[in-house]
């Protein structure tokens, strides 16, 4: 039996950040990992780091994000991609605007600076490519991108140097309770530690039901696609407004889209089933908006597995049973979180303090 502070089960960029962060306060921690790190969706995710139209509930943790992505070499010593882009909705109609500026109007109430509303002119500097007509914007200036597997890796990288224990290729299971630690099998290994934490993405929910929490969390999973490259045309990351829609060009020029269409898939043996007609109707859209892609090949589309809840929050903070912590379902948007709640489960987890408040997020309000 190898006796741990804390043994995180998933190894995505929560568990990854999680396990720096732990490590960072001394304590020593495993990270087991059933596949590799970034297998699933932190490796394959469109790598947003957006704070543009989020959840109220998550608004004060995106933020925090926001400034340690903008310096995230520090952190991690690679600048996992990280470019400040902005982040723009275009509102393609007048009621696309109107809810553009009641949902400005709702931030502005509640305090928030981060987003700004931007008028048809301002729109058309942004984006000078975009087709004629459209009405204006709403746009997160400091918002951007990271590359999602350089990223992932990063933050491994980082955690080992800091003393993290990784454990791939192997599932954390047989999960038990004695002597006031947890006890968890890790293929030949057994692990023990008084903190069990589960960052276990699209398999959360069954890692959650062995550790005594019900969740309603569901698989989702998000499609993308890549273009072949072409001649730079925009900066900011594009989302849509009356439809779904999110998209970027990387800086070797290719387009990587994204925005809202699911592929259906199985857990179980970790395949998708990619729809083909959805992402024709999202390549579709990217054409409405910028005519001159519209021979643009795509050349490989991709969907990856993340777990959801009813509500699109993630799960964040303590179980029922002692020693028992959840950060997942982060519902499609949890790579901007990433460096955030690793840090503040940490602060949770060792000091038994965070400076947010986590109650939207809490395991039982469902
Ligand atoms: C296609 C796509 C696009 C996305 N785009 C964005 C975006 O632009 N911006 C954004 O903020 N978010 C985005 N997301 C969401 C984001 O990727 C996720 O919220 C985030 O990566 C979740 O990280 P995680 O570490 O919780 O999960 P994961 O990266 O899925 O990691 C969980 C890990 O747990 C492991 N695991 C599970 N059970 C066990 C077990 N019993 N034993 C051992 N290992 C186990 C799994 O193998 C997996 O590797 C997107 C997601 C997808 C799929």
């Amino acid at each position: 039996m190898t006796r741990f502070d804390a043994v995180i089960v998933g190894g995505g960029l929560h568990g990854c950040s999680l396990a720096l962060h732990l490590a960072r306060k001394g304590l020593a921690v495993a990270v087991v990992e059933k596949n590799w790190s970034g297998r699933h969706a932190s490796g394959v995710n469109a790598g947003g780091v957006r704070t543009l139209l989020r959840d109220p509930a998550e608004i004060p943790l995106a933020l925090a994000a926001r400034e340690i992505w903008h310096d995230i070499g520090s952190l991690v010593d690679e600048d996992c991609g990280y470019r400040t882009s902005g982040q723009l909705a275009v509102a393609e109609t007048a009621a696309d605007m109107a809810r553009l500026e009641a949902r400005a109007a709702d931030l502005a109430a509640a305090g928030y600076s981060h987003e700004e509303l931007v008028d048809a002119a301002e729109l058309y500097r942004l984006l000078p490519a975009l087709v004629p007509g459209c009405a204006g914007g709403l746009i997160a200036r400091r918002d951007g991108y990271a590359s999602p597997y350089h990223t992932t890796r990063a933050f491994r990288r980082r955690a080992e140097k800091d003393g993290v224990t990784f454990f791939q290729g192997v599932r954390a299971e047989n999960f038990r309770r004695a002597d006031g630690l947890w006890r968890a099998d890790a293929g030949d290994a057994r692990l023990a530690a008084p903190v069990i934490v589960n960052c276990g993405g699209a398999w959360a929910g069954d890692v959650a039901r062995a550790l005594g929490d019900e969740t309603p969390l569901q698989p989702k999973l998000p499609m993308m696609m890549v273009t072949a490259r072409t001649a730079r045309f925009v900066e900011p990351v594009v989302i849509g407004v009356g439809r779904p829609l999110s998209f970027k060009q990387m800086p070797n020029g290719t387009v990587v889209i994204g925005g809202g269409y699911l592929a259906a898939g199985d857990r179980r043996t970790e395949t998708t089933r990619l729809n083909f007609s959805a992402l024709a109707k999202s390549a579709a859209t990217v054409r409405d908006l910028f005519p001159h892609l519209g021979r643009l090949p795509i050349v490989r589309c991709w969907a990856g597995f993340e777990g959801r809840t009813p509500d699109d929050l993630p799960i964040i903070g303590p179980g029922r049973r002692a020693g028992v912590f959840h950060a997942c379902g982060f519902s499609g948007h949890g790579f901007q979180l990433g460096p955030v709640v690793g840090r503040e489960l940490a602060n949770l987890i060792a000091d038994g303090r965070t400076d947010f408040d986590l109650t939207p997020f809490a395991v039982d309000r469902f």
